[in-house]
């Protein structure tokens, strides 16, 4: 239950719940629900230090804008790259929640974040977001609130085991007793493949794509496992000898071929987490299975080929790329209780107000 106080103060305040992730941003909010869902990008004015834009306009403009306007991604490989802009990024966005009902006092926050990064990147993140106006901040690992969001029993002593493939890194985590028992960060995630594809199409087709071109090739016909009929797509590229536009088709065998090695990768990663974990808590996971969110949940077949591989039922979670950000509505709906599942909060921290 929200204490009392919770339950007052939160009538004169937002409550508001954002995942910064690699590739995408989402902020939640109470009574709304999803308010924002863009590309972590943002566009600044070096020449002034402001955002120009953030999102899916700042991705328009990429490669597109005059000299002194530049695009940032503030997070990559699942870790903080420019710390200026990811704080000016949480005050747009608070701002803009802040915005869209505003209230007397300023909101309460829940940001997932990235497993394993540091403890000053954490307090950077919650400095942001005080910053930005924030009441109260909490802080929560990635896979947890991914665990909270997709509804699974993290407070029993079950153990549950959660892949978080996202843009630049993969979370393995093991969550039981509300708590993270082992998690493991992964730089093969969804950019990876696309680079994949990229360097397949370069060295076998001889053409040059772009990172979006490789995108949409992996979303539209890669399939990792057996698949019913073959996909195909045109592909327009540079020619790397003359240079030239070219046109090639390429197959779902191709994509296969492209990110086989990346996927094996992955494959080897989850088993040793499951090597490291305790054997209790591995039979818990043998028997409810391994639950998949982030975008790369969706690449075809890929819970085909883990089952395969891991002999472990495998669960898609139903919209995994909003796992974490639900996952942070839920905690705001009685944050006490979630305490175990929280990294860090201000109360923890008396001696850096
Ligand atoms: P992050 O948490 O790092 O921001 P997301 O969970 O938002 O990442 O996932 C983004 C990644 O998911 C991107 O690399 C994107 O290419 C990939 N993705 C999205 N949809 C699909 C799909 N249908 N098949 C394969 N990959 C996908
Ligand atoms: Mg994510």
């Amino acid at each position: 239950m929200a204490s009392i106080k919770q339950k007052f103060l939160s009538r004169f305040s937002n409550d508001v719940g954002i995942d910064l992730g690699t590739a995408n941003t989402l902020v939640w909010m109470r009574g709304e629900g999803i308010v924002v869902n863009e590309p972590s990008v943002v566009a600044v004015n070096q020449k002034t230090g402001q955002i120009v834009a953030v999102g899916q306009s700042a991705k328009d403009m990429l490669g597109r804008t005059p000299g002194h306007i530049v695009a940032v991604k503030p997070i990559i490989e699942g870790v903080i790259s420019d710390f200026e802009v990811c704080e000016e990024m949480l005050a747009y966005l608070i701002k803009k929640a802040s915005e869209h009902k505003p209230r007397w006092l300023g909101p309460r926050v829940v940001i997932g974040v990235p497993s394993g990064i540091t403890n000053v990147e954490r307090r950077a993140v919650r400095d942001a977001a005080k910053n930005a106006g924030a009441r109260e901040v909490y802080i929560v690992e990635e896979p947890m609130s991914a665990a909270i969001g997709i509804g699974l029993p993290i407070k029993d002593p079950i153990g549950s085991m959660v892949v978080d493939i996202g843009g630049g890194t993969t979370d393995v985590a093991v969550i039981s007793l509300g708590g993270i028992v082992h998690s493991r960060n992964i730089k093969i995630a969804g950019d990876k493949l696309n680079n994949d594809i990229i360097s397949y199409l370069r060295n076998e087709f001889k053409i040059l794509i772009g990172e979006k071109t490789a995108e949409d090739i992996k979303i539209n016909i890669g399939n990792v496992f057996r698949g019913d009929s073959p996909l195909e797509m045109p592909v327009r590229g540079r020619d790397l000898i003359t240079g030239l536009p070219r046109e090639v088709v390429v197959t779902d065998n191709d994509v296969k071929e492209a990110i086989g090695l990346s996927i094996d990768t992955l494959i080897e990663s989850i088993k040793e987490v499951i090597e490291i974990t305790p054997p209790e808590v591995v039979s818990d996971v043998m028997y409810k299975g391994i639950y998949l969110v982030g975008g790369g949940a969706l690449l075809r077949g890929l819970k085909e080929l883990f089952e395969d591989s891991l002999k472990i039922p495998i669960h898609v979670a139903g919209d995994p790329l909003t796992a974490v950000v639900r996952g942070a509505g839920v905690i705001l709906t009685d944050v006490d209780s979630f305490e175990d599942a929280l990294i860090e909060n201000e109360d923890e921290l008396p001696f850096i107000q």
